[in-house]
């Protein structure tokens, strides 16, 4: 009974993190009564092999779909890349061709402006399935949606390419200063995804939001990005809107209810490809 219930708590926790990591999971256990394996080491190969043969599967096969993996590592051809291996490793990196397309022309557009920039992809969505949850987030079923890193410089003011100050790229929030807009202030109460991990933040390396390119990427969205890329909005908090400059009604505030975007950007694609 309870070797049951760790394996259904083993599915549902990989379903929910990888989305194909759950099936895997079961035709390792599958395989592994078929062939007999009782040892520890060889039933996670055996896993992880599963594992590896689904992704393959599943990037083989989503563009007959309507989705296409984001690329997993910056090249010489390359200015867009996954913040880490791990967001393919996950199949999080799954996007729309016309989202895909939109990031390309944004990171293309960010390094010819600042040649040698490398912008840097977070969680898009998985392979299948519209509406499948890619949690935490409260969007990102639909191939639509794309969170991108912010450009970092250190201390000294020198950029740092393809560097995050949060490791997985989220959660490292860039603090309003107290004269700034704080539209939350009077509803932190109740059931909400605006986390603050005020604890985690001492922790991150003391790096700036390099606000030249951060402010040529908002702006690249607002105007060839909605108007020939489909671009519907992006999310960011309304200090960094002020202090950016970047006046336009497709980027906006999320609300308190969602995830706080001073971290990270969310760009969210018209359903038709449209504005
Ligand atoms: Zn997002």
């Amino acid at each position: 009974m309870l070797r049951l219930v760790a394996r259904s708590l083993i599915f549902v926790l990989l379903t929910l993190a990888t989305q194909i990591g759950g099936l895997a999971y079961l035709a390792a256990l599958g395989l592994a009564r078929l062939l007999r394996v009782r040892h520890q080491a060889l039933r996670l190969g055996l896993f992880l092999l599963c594992y590896g043969a689904a992704s393959i599967s599943a990037m083989l096969a989503v563009p007959s779909l309507g989705r296409v993996p984001l690329p997993c590592f910056a090249g010489n051809q390359q200015a867009l890349a996954a913040q880490s291996p791990l967001y393919c490793v996950l199949n999080r990196n799954y996007v729309t061709p016309e989202l895909r397309e939109a990031a390309q022309a944004l990171a293309e557009h960010v390094d010819t402006e600042f040649p040698g920039t490398t912008t840097l992809a977070l969680d898009g969505g998985f392979p299948f399935l519209d509406g499948f949850p890619l949690l935490p987030h409260l969007s990102h079923g639909n191939g639509l949606a794309l969170d991108v890193a912010y450009y970092y410089e250190d201390a000294e003011s020198r950029f740092r390419n393809g560097v995050t100050r949060s490791p997985i790229g989220y959660f490292a929030f860039e603090q309003p200063a107290a004269s700034d807009v704080h539209p939350c202030l009077a509803q932190q109460n109740g059931l909400s995804l605006r986390w603050d991990f005020d604890a985690l933040q001492p922790l991150f390396p003391n790096y700036r939001l390099e606000r030249q390119r951060t402010g040529a990427a908002l702006r690249w969205l607002a105007t060839a990005g909605v108007t020939r890329f489909g671009v519907r909005s992006v999310f960011i908090e309304p200090h960094l809107k002020q202090s950016l400059g970047v006046n336009s009604s497709h980027i906006r505030f999320q609300g308190c209810r969602a995830a706080r975007h001073d971290d990270h950007l969310h760009i969210q694609l018209g359903r038709s490809g449209g504005v």
